[in-house]
């Protein structure tokens, strides 16, 4: 575990306990004071993630930094673990481009019309959202060419994003990981491996997991208003559990950074912004789907 000296009071803390202010890191309840008594914005405020201690089972490895999986440290036994056991937040919008622009490298390769045909269809299918059809299309595509390496290499991709878009996160993961291995270059791989990580800890209520791992996706992509409104959710529930104000005080800087990127109309939002703000004025953790259920498409009281 490391520990760093705060830029205020000068007492030790635990890195991971401790927050990066304007370039300086911060204890816990100076960084607190600091939030409430400053005019900061998102940007100004980072948490500190310890590379030394395992998100997964929080195994301190003392001063040796630990391998990066998805860009998380992980221990060697919890790496060996995720990786052979299978494991569920379905954040729409960032599916349809990324994944046709992925694909269209492939396509080329495919030497028979209707294999071809089938993967257009896929595309097509993914295009509106339609996860199941592109999957079966895929499959059928593997059924005319069966030994196609193309085929087999890409597959599990459309797999990964058909149980994502069911809310399976967890299930998701063991295809992302296998595509992410057959294209270790490819960017929109580890972005859909580090989704599919990032849902899996909130439905596992590994809630610092969940909030590390949106944090790493808001850094890889800062232009997208779904990538700060995820880290706004991943700290409005770090605010549920510990109560401490600092959180809720980030929740609402990254929501107030995302409408900066929204549109007015987008309805999406409105209401994953209503959840959050269920969260913050509630301290009560629901899932997406419960929390249609309990309130519709409507705002939470
Ligand atoms: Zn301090
Ligand atoms: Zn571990």
């Amino acid at each position: 575990m490391r520990t760093l000296e705060c830029a205020t009071c000068s007492e030790t803390t635990a890195m991971s306990d401790s927050f990066r202010i304007t370039e300086k890191d911060h204890c816990r309840s100076c960084a607190e004071k600091k939030v409430e008594s400053e005019k900061l914005t998102a940007a100004d405020i980072r948490h500190n993630s310890d590379p030394t201690v395992c998100i997964e089972c929080k195994t301190d490895a003392g001063n040796r930094e630990l391998p990066l999986l998805s860009g998380l440290p992980v221990c060697e036994a919890c790496t060996e673990r995720l990786i052979y056991r299978p494991f569920p937040m379905w954040v729409q919008g960032f599916m349809g481009s990324l994944a046709l622009i992925t694909l269209l490298g492939f396509v080329v390769n495919f030497s028979y019309i209707h294999a071809f045909i089938k993967l257009k269809q896929a595309n097509l299918a993914l295009g509106r959202g339609e996860t199941e059809l592109a999957y079966q299309h895929v499959q059928g595509a593997i059924v005319l060419v069966p030994n196609s390496k193309d085929l087999e290499l890409i597959a599990p991709m459309y797999q990964g994003i058909m149980l994502m878009s069911k809310g399976d996160s967890q299930g998701a993961l063991e295809p992302f990981r296998r595509f992410a291995k057959n294209f270790p270059q490819d960017e929109g791989a580890r972005r859909f491996l580090l989704e599919a990580q990032a849902g899996a800890y909130f439905d596992q209520h590994n809630y610092p997991g969940f909030f590390q791992a949106s944090q790493e996706l808001a850094r890889l992509y800062p232009e997208d208003p779904f990538m700060l409104m995820q880290e706004s959710s991943a700290a409005a529930c770090m605010y549920a559990v510990t109560s401490m104000e600092v959180y809720k005080k980030l929740s609402l800087l990254f929501l107030a950074e995302a409408h900066k990127r929204l549109r007015a109309d987008d309805e999406n939002a409105r209401v994953y912004e209503a959840r959050i703000n269920h969260r913050l004025n509630t301290r009560e953790i629901i899932s997406s789907r419960e929390f249609e259920e309990r309130f519709g498409h409507g705002e939470a009281k």
